[in-house]
């Protein structure tokens, strides 16, 4: 059957449930439609389900872009404040973690179930399982969505289809495939805040620690973040791994210090001056797993006594454990990946109102866009904030 509405929104996840109720607050007759067969799958699913909603301190450069102004206005117009005072006015419980995250206590469910009740409120309307065939401008500058449940009409239309990670919970590249289908650029895309693999030597050496995190500064050419590296039988993986994915690029090897905040040629230089029998391993088990001890370090090494070491060996020692090097041979690609980078170019968009800036009554929200937050709330802020304000103008 066909049906008139005023906007259609593409996506029942984060940023189109958002722009939803706004579009719906300003009297807007909206319709949501999703293919999968419930909404906000990724949401209930988000921080460990308990959903990392958003972060005390949201910067433009917690964001990674091609053009990195571009997320400013929107972040700063529909704030986590503002985020924050509508979880407030829901009552629900909430909680922060390190770096100023905020987590729900209970579940994530319930943010979920809070987006769903203001739709209601507001009388935004969901079809789920809803596949979108085609897509078609009408000669009065509306479009025309072709699905299997029929064809709707509407003057705005909103894509909110999201990344490619997890494709198991229905990630699809149909908004990218709507951008192009109208000329619009979208910028490669590829696997953010994903765990990281080995070559196969150093995948051999380093399962040998799965479950060992270490607290630690991370290093590309360009980033470092300071945090918990897990080694898995995989990989790499821990929220410094995790962070750095983003930045990493195929074939840069990582610079990793496991002892950030030691100045360790100096320590050791001083327990040599000082004549300490301690053999290297038994001072440095004090500081770090025992068992990543012979991964970084060669037997001969661990064994000498410190008074006994040469300043090369010390230089050695500092080196393999303050700057160790390692060189992942890839990531674990979409399947585990929190997010996807690249995207919709956001210099075809308006910043105010996410429009399209060639096809006007278009607009694009949430990951589907080339903005990709870190890790810490920043990817639901960025989704709630788009919506938000595409919300104010379909
Ligand atoms: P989504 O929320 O992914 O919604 C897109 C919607 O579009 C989905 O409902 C999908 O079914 C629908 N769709 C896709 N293709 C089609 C199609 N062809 N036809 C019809 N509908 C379609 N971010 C945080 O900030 N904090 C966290 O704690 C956090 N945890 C995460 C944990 C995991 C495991 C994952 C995978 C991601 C996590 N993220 C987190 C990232 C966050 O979930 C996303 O950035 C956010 O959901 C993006 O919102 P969105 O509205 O753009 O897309």
């Amino acid at each position: 059957t066909d049906a008139q509405f005023d906007v259609v929104i593409i996506g029942a996840g984060a940023s189109g449930l958002m722009c939803a109720i706004e579009a719906a607050k300003r009297g807007r007759k909206v319709r949501i439609i999703d293919h999968a067969n419930k909404p906000g799958k990724k949401i209930l699913m988000s921080g460990g389900g308990r959903c990392n909603f958003t972060n005390y301190s949201v910067e433009a450069d917690n964001y990674l872009s091609h053009n990195p102004h571009f997320c400013k206005s929107a972040l700063k117009r529909f704030t986590q404040w503002d985020f924050l005072s509508l979880v407030q006015r829901y009552k629900i419980a909430y909680h922060e973690r390190l770096h100023g995250q905020l987590f729900c206590d209970d579940s994530a469910r319930d943010i979920l179930d809070m987006l769903l009740a203001e739709c209601r409120r507001y009388g935004a309307s969901i079809s789920l399982q809803c596949a979108v065939q085609r897509i078609a401008q009408d000669a009065g500058g509306g479009f025309q969505v072709h699905t299997n449940q029929g064809k709707l009409h509407c003057q705005s239309l909103v894509v909110a289809t999201g990344g490619l990670s997890i494709p198991k919970m229905g990630a699809t590249p149909l908004g990218y495939r709507i951008a192009e289908q109208f000329n619009i650029k979208v910028w490669p895309t590829r696997a953010g805040l994903v765990p990281l693999t080995l070559q196969p030597h150093d995948k051999e050496v380093f399962s040998a620690l799965t479950g060992i995190a270490v607290p630690c500064e991370v290093s590309t050419q360009n980033r470092s973040f300071r945090e918990n590296l897990l080694f898995t039988h995989r990989g790499l993986s821990g929220p410094a791994i995790l962070q750095i994915s983003s930045y990493w690029q195929p074939g840069e090897a990582l610079v990793i210090n496991c002892l950030p905040d030691r100045d360790l040629l100096a320590e050791l230089k001083q327990l040599r001056k000082q004549g300490s029998k301690f053999k290297v391993k038994t001072w440095l088990g004090e500081l770090l797993p025992k068992r990543l001890l012979p991964a970084l370090l060669s037997e001969a090494m661990l064994e000498c006594a410190l008074v006994d070491c040469s300043d090369k060996q010390f230089r050695q020692i500092s080196d393999h454990i303050q700057a160790w090097h390692i060189r992942p041979n890839g990531s674990e690609g979409y399947r585990t990946a929190e997010v996807t980078i690249g995207g919709v170019d956001c210099d075809a968009l308006s910043s105010k109102t996410m429009e399209s800036l060639k096809v006007k009554r278009l607009y694009f929200v949430g990951e589907v866009v080339d903005v990709t937050g870190w890790l810490g709330g920043y990817n639901f802020q960025w989704a709630w904030s788009s919506g938000w304000c595409a919300g104010q103008y379909v």
